[in-house]
């Protein structure tokens, strides 16, 4: 029967596609004990799921191709080392044979135990394999029921899971999935950053699906409202295949602002530069004419991998990034792995109380030294081929910039020395997302060349509302009268010492908050290009004179509502 669940849209688009659910509690298999003579056939019914299994990775493999295949087969390499491990093995076997257990209990035991036993390590790195066990386990699991885990049976499948995690998602895609529901999350996380990255629709917090949604029903996802049908009636496809249409043309729409330019009605030029992942989105930033790449993430780089990418490697790939902009300005963000952004290298701590509040960002990279280092050469590397600029994450007090400063100074004169090209000015920027940091930005304003507002973190620790707890609710917004002072201090202060101010949150981004963001006097956006031409049409039909104007009033607004009033009086 046709049921509608609601959640948030935290990725666009629409989709179509039968339900695939990844319960959490998916081995919460009831104890199953067998006879003495149903021991062989469970055997080898859990030996033929196994070899399935193989089977079913190897082929996934090798229908891998370029970057994903370099990405997501490393991931598959480790399953498929894990698949032979004798100690999951041989401990299944044993509990088949001696402890007369069914095949899927004594996996659903050999899972618990391991799991106590990857607990208890003191090594971050090792006990962050548990994710790839379970997911072994889970594919394994699957083949005992005669259920390809997920190589065949997810082309035009829609993900529906409790959360899904950023390192997953390329694999997910390649996997032929079209679409992901998840119950928790929201749509600033690191995840629906990537899934905006990878065009792939994204509903967040619909609570009710995990509960409500079997697999293989048919869904009808809207990553635009975050509605979910479940076995969509008629009329829901026809207003489907509407949307489809809708959306084209649309897009057709603001293809003629291609090649345009960002000008306000009253004539000022507002720079549009990119917030970037990927190749695809760098290429995309081109092509739509983007300033430059105003946020080069590259934690990315260092996600969904078992060891860290080495000096070449980085370099080449900012290298490309460099040259893929041909000659327009590229920032490159330095790691800003911890929190929400665990990695597989173990670098980022796991099991910290406070994540967020924990070793993340630039004070991750000033405890590993080495790794900083190695990346720092790397992005200097780059700068050798095209304008780059270092862009520093999480900047909490000055001391943080005088030190990389210092490095920076230090490692272009041994990279010169060693005779590499090192362009004669690679401007150093900060991240403005940690409230101190936008509170006393007069402090350390003559340490950098550049600021870079990351609304998404400075929410959340203004508000002190995580952006991944759906249950603050509204809470966790844009839309308050603190966060406007902020930016106001900050764009301000820029102004005053003739220093460029970007803002790179999602907020930039989201062609309703550009008046706000106008009348605060912000001239460099920088923003996924999926939302470039959008925000073009709608820069173009603001009078920034006027915007400036009533800065003031906005500024009084006391709370959301008067926010929202404010925005009401400016829409076109
Ligand atoms: C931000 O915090 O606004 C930001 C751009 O960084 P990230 O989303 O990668 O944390
Ligand atoms: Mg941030």
């Amino acid at each position: 029967m046709r049921r509608l669940l609601p959640g948030h849209g935290a990725s666009r688009g629409s989709a179509l596609g039968r339900a695939r659910v990844r319960n959490p509690h998916a081995l919460q298999v009831a104890e199953q004990r067998i006879r003495s003579s149903e021991v062989e056939h469970e055997l080898a019914r859990l030996h033929t799921a196994v070899d399935a299994a193989r089977t079913e990775m190897h082929d996934l493999r090798t229908r891998l191709h370029g970057a994903l295949a370099r990405e997501v087969g490393e991931f598959l390499e480790l399953h498929a080392l894990l698949l032979d491990d004798p100690e999951l093995l041989q401990g299944l076997d044993e509990l088949i044979r001696k402890g007369r257990y069914g095949a899927d209990y004594a996996l659903r035991l050999q899972r618990d135990r391991l799991a106590a036993v990857f607990e208890g390590m003191d090594d971050a790195y090792l006990r962050s394999r548990m994710d790839d066990l379970d997911h072994v386990i889970g594919r394994i699991h699957a083949h005992l029921h005669n259920r390809a885990a997920d190589a065949e049976g997810l082309a035009g499948e829609i993900l529906v899971a409790e959360t899904v995690a950023p390192s997953e998602l390329a694999q997910l895609q390649a996997q032929g999935v079209v679409a992901v529901v998840t119950s928790t999350g929201s749509a600033l996380s690191h995840s629906a950053i990537l899934a905006r990255s990878l065009h792939m629709p994204l509903v967040v917090g619909a609570s009710q699906a995990l509960s409500r949604i079997s697999d293989g029903d048919a869904l009808i996802v809207d990553g635009d409202s975050g509605q979910v049908v479940v076995d969509p009636s008629a009329r829901d496809l026809r207003h489907y295949r509407q949307r489809l249409k809708d959306a084209a043309r649309e897009q057709r729409e603001l293809d003629r602002l291609r090649g345009k330019p960002t000008r306000t009605r009253d004539g000022v030029d507002i720079a549009l530069h990119a917030n970037a992942e990927s190749r695809t989105d760098v290429a995309q930033a081109h092509a739509l004419g983007a300033a430059g790449i105003g946020l080069y993430r590259t934690e990315f780089l260092f996600l969904q991998r078992n060891a860290l990418p080495d000096e070449d490697e980085q370099f080449r790939t900012y290298r490309d990034v460099v040259l893929g902009m041909s000659g327009r300005p590229v920032t490159i963000r330095t790691l800003d792995l911890g929190a929400d952004k665990a990695d597989r290298t173990g670098l980022a701590l796991r099991g910290e109380d406070n994540p967020a509040l924990g070793l993340r960002g630039v004070r991750l990279s000033l405890a590993h030294g080495e790794v900083f280092d190695t990346q720092l050469r790397a992005i200097l590397r780059a700068s050798g081929y095209g304008p780059v600029r270092v862009l520093v994450p999480m900047v909490a007090v000055r001391e943080e910039l005088l030190e990389v400063r210092k490095r920076l100074k230090r490692l272009t004169a041994q990279l010169r020395r060693g005779g590499h090209e090192v362009a004669a000015e690679v401007p150093m920027g900060a991240m403005i997302e940690v409230p101190a940091a936008a509170i006393c930005v007069e402090h350390f304003i003559d340490l950098v060349d550049f600021l870079s507002v990351g609304t998404n973190d400075l929410v959340q620790y203004l508000l002190a509302a995580d952006r991944n707890n759906d249950a603050l609710g509204e809470l966790y917004s844009p839309l308050r009268p603190a966060l406007l002072r902020l930016l106001d201090t900050v764009l301000r202060t820029g102004r005053e010492h003739g220093k460029q101010v970007t803002v790179c949150g999602e907020i930039a981004g989201d062609a309703a908050m550009a008046p706000i963001l106008l009348a605060l006097g912000l001239e460099h956006f920088s923003l996924h290009p999926s939302n470039m031409l959008e925000l073009r049409r709608a820069i173009r039909g603001h009078d920034r004179a006027a915007l400036l104007a009533s800065a003031g009033k906005l500024l009084k607004a006391r709370d959301r509502a008067g926010i929202e009033h404010w925005l009401k009086g400016k829409s076109q």
